[in-house]
Order: structure tokens, then C-alpha cells, then sequence
């Protein structure tokens, strides 16, 4: 297998034992579902309505060192956080943000990128390879990026010419520096 194609691995599968007991050593996704449970002991019914109290949405790089909430001082209930590899503005997270503001009244976008990003070690070949090992290429862009303001930029860029948002006024790009926890503003012009 070609070296830049990253492998997933997922839990593992749960086999039934003979009367269907679950005989298998605990996967990562067992430990989840336990600490679930001690959530869930000390949950309380916030009785909040889905829509947003703070009106904002915010697009994010899934990168495991930006903890949104923790980072920008948001609180349960008070925003809508979209998440993929790189924080890219695709036509799914458009999907997510028209929803997000016609359907449970958001009003304001907010983008953030982050340094290191494993996007920047990637190309567009990784299509290619990936064709190359399985026969078949994807239909989505790798959106792999080499300047992260520029992509901050233009992430904000598709964002503000979307003609299926309401609010396009208040959009604002931003990259997280994971060895400081400061973000720092990118000027859309
Ligand atoms: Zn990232």
C-alpha cells in the first residue's frame, strides 16, 4: 500500500458468543459508551431549544488538539459546531449552514483553521493513489492546502457567496495556533 494513503481503523467488531454474550476484549468505543453512562448519571434535562442561543455557527478542522468549547468559552446550547478535515467550506458543510440559519436562525459564520493542519502534508495525488489501491477515485476534492491564511480566506469567500445563506454579513476566518491556544484573525481582503 502507498505510503501517504492514510489507513482508518475503526472498532472492532462485536462477535456474539454462543448464547449471544458479548465475548471480546473492551474496544476504545466500549469506553465511550461507559463514560456515557457516568454522563448520563449526573445529566440533568437542560430543557433547551435546538436553536443556538448565541446565533453562530462555527466550521472547524476535526484536528483532535482544538477543543471548540474550551477554546472560545462556549457553553451547551450555544452553537452549532461543523467539523471535517480541515474545516473546509464543502458543499455538505453549505448543506449544514443553510439548515443552521433557515431552519434554527443562526446569523453569524465562523471559520477556523488551525496550524499543523494535516491537510498541508497532503495533495491533491492522494486521489490518485487512492484510485491507484482501489480501483476507483473519489468524487471529492482532497482540499489539501499549502497556505492556511489563503485557505482561511477563501473558505470565507464560499461562505459569503453562497446564494442559500440568509447571513452573509457576519463572517469571520480565523487560524488556531495549537501550541498557544490563541487564535489569530485572517483579513478577508
Ligand atoms: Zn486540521
Amino acid at each position: 500500500m502507498n505510503s501517504n494513503v492514510v489507513t482508518m481503523t475503526t472498532s472492532a467488531a462485536v462477535p456474539a458468543g454462543p448464547e449471544g454474550a458479548i465475548t471480546r476484549d473492551d474496544t476504545v468505543t466500549d469506553g465511550l459508551v461507559e463514560a456515557n453512562q457516568r454522563y448520563a448519571a449526573a445529566f440533568t434535562d437542560p430543557g433547551m431549544d435546538a436553536r443556538p442561543v448565541l446565533h453562530v455557527a462555527v466550521v472547524a478542522c476535526m484536528d483532535a488538539r482544538l477543543d471548540l468549547h474550551a477554546a472560545l468559552g462556549l457553553e451547551l446550547g450555544d452553537c452549532h459546531t461543523i467539523r471535517n478535515a480541515g474545516g473546509v467550506v464543502t458543499d455538505d458543510v453549505i448543506r449544514s449552514l443553510t439548515i443552521s440559519q433557515r431552519a434554527l436562525g443562526t446569523r453569524s459564520v465562523v471559520l477556523i483553521h488551525h496550524t499543523g493542519c494535516g491537510l498541508e502534508s497532503l495533495t491533491e495525488e492522494f486521489r490518485v493513489e487512492l484510485e491507484m489501491e482501489v480501483g476507483q477515485r473519489p468524487a471529492w476534492a482532497v482540499e489539501s492546502f499549502r497556505d492556511v491564511d489563503q485557505d482561511v480566506r477563501q473558505s470565507m469567500q464560499r461562505v459569503r457567496t453562497s446564494p442559500f445563506l440568509l447571513h452573509t454579513d457576519d463572517v469571520r476566518g480565523f487560524v488556531f495556533d495549537v501550541r498557544t491556544g490563541l487564535l489569530r484573525e485572517i483579513d478577508p481582503a
